[in-house]
């Protein structure tokens, strides 16, 4: 097993001694022991990596090679990464409680294809391009927006830092990635795999650290563009200090997804699906299906299928192959979880199947619950509640369904089930979110991911994800402009 434990932080492309004795201790979510340690850093660590990726970035060579050039170092990156998967997968696991089967499919090997689905969309980027214009032939150039300060959860953290470093780096940027304080052993791990294929220096660092080490990072006037992933209260308060900077900024926020399963579907397979869709990585995936919209008709038979289902699942040790569910991040996350439970029991919400007692003696264990005779108005089905918590909401006619499902501040995701794709699509252009699933909700990470309304600003994966990373520059001549080869 390799050792859980940092002494040093990644700045600049170095192992660096950090400015202060801050630790940060990493507890099992299922033992709740302490598994491994690394450096938290500090605000002079911050500015250290800023200061190396703002040179780097002016004057080094990464931003001037090629992009087959750059494209090589993250193809080693990738080789690398391969080797490691499952070891990856395991620490995840270990780190914030991922069921072992998720951890492997949803989390490292997904973060491996980030790299190879990312490299492919830049080999055939338009990075340089002419256009007829007014007066000529024009050039358009993407040029890269500079030093990127990359912050991400926990809940997959490295399947969220490479679809914002991976495309970074390709288009010539410079980048600081702060990993969440919960997962910060897999990020440092990361750092040693971007040691060995020997980048420029100052081109990546890897700072763990929480909100304050987040801040200093937003807040710095070295740093040209903010990638957020997190919840939507940091998103609000990130996108107004760049704001003020006019600092290039994207979000990837919250999410409290509807299934709108339509009275001709078929709920044996919609509700086998949504055992994924709705509670995949023990609830806590911004995607999740949480609220479940059914009409009176076949109400009674979806919330028996549903209950059905999640009494079925296995909750225990993540790093058992068959568990379904396996405990919260941290216990102020179960804290919170049962919060909401005991909110929807005090608002009138009937608990079908769960509840606040905890199934295990350790570790942060939560019951999947369900809920039915809920209201769209409770705070069980407005709320993100990061947790396996499943509301059901009952509508009149589908006209009523697609009012319910865009009534929520939140527009990331959400799904149709029925028999009928056309009705499906029909469904799918009335509902405000940025993606969207008929009979099955899964990412699709070549295409573009996002949110509308206070899910987001902007998109990750595909040519719009790597444009997030990139300055339209149109460059005009007197004189005619050599072909491009
Ligand atoms: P969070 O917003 O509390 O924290 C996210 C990250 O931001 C962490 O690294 C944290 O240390 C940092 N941070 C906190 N305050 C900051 C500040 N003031 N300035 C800069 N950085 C700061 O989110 P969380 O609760 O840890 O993560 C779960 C949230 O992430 C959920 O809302 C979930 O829906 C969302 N999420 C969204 C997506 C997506 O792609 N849309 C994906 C995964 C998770």
């Amino acid at each position: 097993m390799r050792s859980l434990t940092y002494e040093r932080l990644f700045i600049g492309g170095r192992w660096e001694p950090p400015a202060t004795g801050q630790r940060i201790a990493v507890i099992s979510p299922h033992t709740e022991e302490q598994i491994g340690e690394t450096p938290g850093a500090a605000a002079e660590d911050v500015d250290r990596a800023v200061e190396a990726a703002r040179r780097a970035f002016d004057e080094g060579p990464w931003p001037r090679m090629s992009v087959e050039e750059r494209l090589e170092k993250v193809e080693k990156l990738a080789a690398l990464y391969a080797a490691e998967t499952d070891e990856m997968a395991d620490l995840i696991t270990a780190e914030m409680g991922s069921p072992r089967s998720f951890s492997r499919l949803g989390q490292a090997a997904g973060a491996l294809a980030q790299m190879h689905l990312v490299a492919a969309t830049a080999r055939d980027f338009p990075w340089l391009e002419r256009r007829p214009g007014l007066f000529g032939d024009v050039q358009i150039r993407r040029a890269p927006v500079g030093v990127v300060g990359a912050i991400v959860p926990w809940n997959v953290p490295q399947f969220l830092i490479m679809p914002k470093m991976i495309p970074a780096l390709l288009a010539g940027c410079t980048v600081v990635v702060k990993p969440a304080p919960e997962t910060p052993i897999d990020a440092l791990w990361l750092a040693e795999m971007l040691e060995e294929i020997d980048l420029p220096d100052g081109v990546v660092s890897i700072l763990p650290g929480g909100r304050d080490t987040g801040e200093r990072l937003v807040r710095h006037p070295g740093v040209d563009k903010i990638s957020f992933t997190g919840s939507s209260a940091t998103g609000r308060h990130i996108a107004a200090v760049c704001g003020e900077q006019l600092k290039r900024v994207s979000l990837e926020l919250g999410g409290k997804s509807a299934a709108i399963i339509l009275d001709d579907a078929d709920i044996e397979r919609t509700v086998k699906h949504l055992k994924t869709a709705s509670l995949m990585n023990n609830g806590q995936a911004c995607v999740a299906q949480t609220r479940i919209l059914v009409s009176e008709r076949r109400h009674d038979d979806v919330v028996d299928a549903l209950a059905a289902m999640m009494s079925s699942l296995e909750v225990g040790d993540p790093a058992d192959e068959a568990t379904d569910v396996g405990p919260l991040v941290a216990q102020r996350q179960q804290q919170r979880v049962r919060g909401y439970i005991e909110a929807g029991l005090a608002e009138g919400a009937r608990k079908v199947v769960g509840g606040t007692e905890t199934p295990h003696e350790r570790g942060w264990y939560v019951q999947p619950t369900l809920f039915a005779d809920a209201t769209n108005e409770m705070r069980i089905a407005r709320e993100e509640i990061f947790g396996p918590v499943l509301t059901v909401l009952k509508y009149s006619d589908e006209r009523d369904a697609i009012r319910i499902a865009n009534d929520s501040d939140y527009g990331l995701a959400g799904s149709v089930w029925t028999a009928d794709v056309e009705r499906g699509l029909e469904m799918a252009a009335e509902i405000r979110t940025g993606t969207y699933g008929i009979n099955m909700y899964t990412l699709d990470t070549t295409m573009p991911f996002g949110g509308f309304k206070q899910s987001g600003i902007g998109r990750e994966f595909g040519a719009e994800g790597l444009s997030e990373y990139v300055e339209l520059q149109t460059t005009v001549s007197a004189d005619k402009l050599p072909d491009l080869t």
